[in-house]
């Protein structure tokens, strides 16, 4: 039995330490073979990208390259039109028939999961794990907690035996980043630095894709 891949989707907008910290603690503790970042082209939730899709993409690119196991997919920026997930796990499910396919989702995108574009398809496509803060509780009614119950598992035994269909939810350790919080804290001057990788960071600096112009004021 192959390892599961995990799926890792984002507008990354810009990627940081709170997503690559989650991204590192499942890879390692749900033993998968890979965590595939995925950053979207068109988002359908959001109306305004900031950076540009191909300076998204280098920095999710900077971001991975030291860290066996994290790859980059840019299979959504290649599509036109809005990206939806259900469509880009019917893809990556065409290229592995067989293969557990996990798509991994913050607690924030997992309660939000109803207004997605034919959601509960996803879990015909494949399992979705859920990383939540300790003592989070998971939905216990409305749609989510009807999936709960029919799809909810507590082991990770069953996500690597069966391709696709669980859900299954994770503490990690949580960092209290935000993209949104990042650009504003660049717009205003403030240093990234130790929210994001450094690699990142050059490229913020570099290319000054969120900086006012008269804004950061940072040393190399
Ligand atoms: P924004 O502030 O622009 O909404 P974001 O920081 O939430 O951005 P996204 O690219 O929208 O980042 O999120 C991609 C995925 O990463 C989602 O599943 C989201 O739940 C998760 N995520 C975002 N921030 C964190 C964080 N600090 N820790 C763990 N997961 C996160």
């Amino acid at each position: 039995m192959m390892r599961p891949i995990g799926l890792f989707g984002g507008t990354f907008d810009p990627v940081h330490c709170g997503h690559l910290r989650t991204a590192f603690e499942l890879l390692t503790e749900l033993q998968l073979a890979e965590v595939r970042f995925l950053p979207t082209g068109s988002p359908p939730h959001r109306d305004q990208m900031y950076a540009s899709p191909e300076l998204r993409l280098q920095m999710v690119r900077a971001a991975v390259t030291d860290q066996p196991g994290f790859v980059v997919d840019d299979r959504e920026m290649r599509r036109s039109g809005v990206s939806y997930s259900v469509d880009t796990l019917a893809d990556l499910r065409r290229e592995y028939p067989q293969r557990s396919l996990c798509l991994l989702l913050g607690m924030d995108a997992f309660l939000g999961l109803p207004n997605w574009h034919r959601w509960r398809d996803l879990l015909t496509l494949a399992h979705i794990v859920v990383a939540h803060r300790p003592g989070w509780r998971v939905p216990t009614t409305g749609p989510l907690g009807e999936v709960m119950v029919d799809h909810g598992t507590g082991t990770i035994r069953e996500l690597h035996e069966r391709p696709a269909g669980r859900i299954y939810v994770r503490a990690v350790t949580q960092l209290e980043i935000s993209s949104t919080e990042l650009r504003t804290l660049i717009v205003g001057g403030g240093d990234p630095r130790y929210l994001v990788p450094d690699a990142v960071r050059r490229i913020i600096l570099d290319t000054r894709c969120y900086a006012s112009a008269h804004g950061a004021n940072l040393s190399p």
